[in-house]
């Protein structure tokens, strides 16, 4: 019988499944949040995944439920897990990818290098921080935050008053020394429910205005010694907390040489698109993989380097479609990969995948094609 995976959520990484799951013999089934999102053509449903029932019915016609996103509330995974529904991460694993102040504490019972935090209630708490951290520290809403949003370097404790004023009873936020940091890396681990783990060379990331724009893989420069603790660090977070599925550990390296852990998400993540067109086997198929209980691929690269730039909507004269066929005439090398979203300033609308032998090649080639999009 044909094995369905429901998928909750209807942008790129539900979109970025569909071939693999087709390829797999996989029927996959998103539960999107609205028509004419990305994951369109697998769309099955449409609804609030913050409701139950609506999880719920989507969820008694598929085998195995996974994510596109970290969104879903606990109490709705809760409950379909008491239902005896397959979910795949779960929630007791998801929780952490969830909220930043519970990773936090449950990476410090593991013993796992990270920035110096504390939970903070106030503008008080946080200037005590302030003071014993050299007077500057990053503020992070434990919740809902991404691409940089809810997160916001101080110097005093009131530049988060709004923050805390807009916090519910006994809620908190974090803070956590500013990191001095040489440069962020990633690392992927994939996990099967029975325990199975394969990890995907350590990659550099770029952000730039807190939105990731170029991915690197391998991390060029990366000494033997950096790479296997990037890889024990992943192993160790998947395996503590019980993830199944595609695991993206962001790393920051110092300048003293210690790697240290920013957050996690569970699911495919932006940091391993190149894995689609430079590795044999791409995060999305072993995403897909994991939540099954397949058998895991191979995740080594199969070229030397991959470089990956993310496509933003941008200003760029003509439509998208124009810019994407001038870019795939100029560039035949690039792996261009498309999101079927409406173009808008600073909005992730596609990528540009390209690996080969010279480093320097790739990455030119990767910007070339990308830069038609700016
Ligand atoms: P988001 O959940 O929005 O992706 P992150 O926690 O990953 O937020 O932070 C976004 C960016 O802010 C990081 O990629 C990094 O560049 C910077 N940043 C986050 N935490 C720290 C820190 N403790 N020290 C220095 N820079 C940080």
């Amino acid at each position: 019988m044909t094995l369905r995976v429901g998928v909750i959520g209807g942008g790129q990484l539900a979109r970025m499944m569909i071939a693999p799951a087709v390829e797999l013999g996989i029927e996959l089934r998103v539960l999107a949040e609205d028509e004419g999102m990305s994951a369109q053509l697998a769309a099955t449903a449409i609804g609030d995944y913050r409701d139950l029932e609506t999880v719920r019915a989507f969820a008694r016609d598929v085998d195995v439920v996974t994510f596109d996103h970290e969104h879903v509330p606990q109490q709705v995974l809760r409950a379909l897990a008491a239902d005896g529904v397959a979910v795949h991460p779960g929630p007791d694993a998801l929780q952490f990818a969830q909220d930043k102040l519970v990773m936090r504490a449950r990476l410090a019972e593991l013993g796992i290098p990270q920035p110096e935090w504390a939970a903070v209630r106030d503008v008080d708490e946080l200037q005590r921080f302030l003071d014993e951290h050299g007077g500057r520290a990053v503020v992070k809403t434990p919740r809902g935050g991404y691409d940089g949003k809810g997160v916001r370097v101080v110097r005093a404790g009131v530049e988060a008053a709004d923050w805390f004023a807009g916090l519910d009873d006994g809620d908190a936020l974090l803070v956590e020394e500013l990191v001095s940091f040489v440069r962020e890396l990633a690392q992927q681990v994939a996990r099967r429910p029975s325990g199975q783990m394969v990890a995907y060379p350590v990659v550099e990331t770029v952000q730039r205005d807190g939105v990731c724009a170029e991915v690197i893989a391998p991390a060029p420069a990366a000494p033997e010694r950096l790479s296997q603790m990037a890889e024990g660090i992943g192993r160790m977070i998947a395996d503590g907390l019980g993830v199944t599925g595609m695991l993206a550990v962001e790393l920051f390296e110092t300048d003293d040489e210690r790697i240290l852990v920013n957050e996690l998400a569970m699911r495919p993540h932006n940091s391993g698109h190149w894995s689609q067109d430079g590795a044999v086997t791409g995060q999305f198929e072993q995403h897909l993989r994991a939540v099954a209980d397949l058998p895991l691929g191979d995740p080594s690269p199969r070229a030397p380097w991959s470089v990956m730039v993310n496509i933003l909507g941008g200003p760029a004269a003509g439509t998208l479609e124009e810019r994407f066929a001038v870019a795939m005439s100029e560039h035949p090398t690039a792996k261009i990969h498309t999101y079927g979203k409406a173009p808008r300033p600073g909005r992730k609308v596609g990528h540009v995948n390209v690996a080969g032998d010279d480093l320097d090649d790739v990455v030119y080639v990767a910007r070339a094609a990308a830069v038609h999009f700016d």
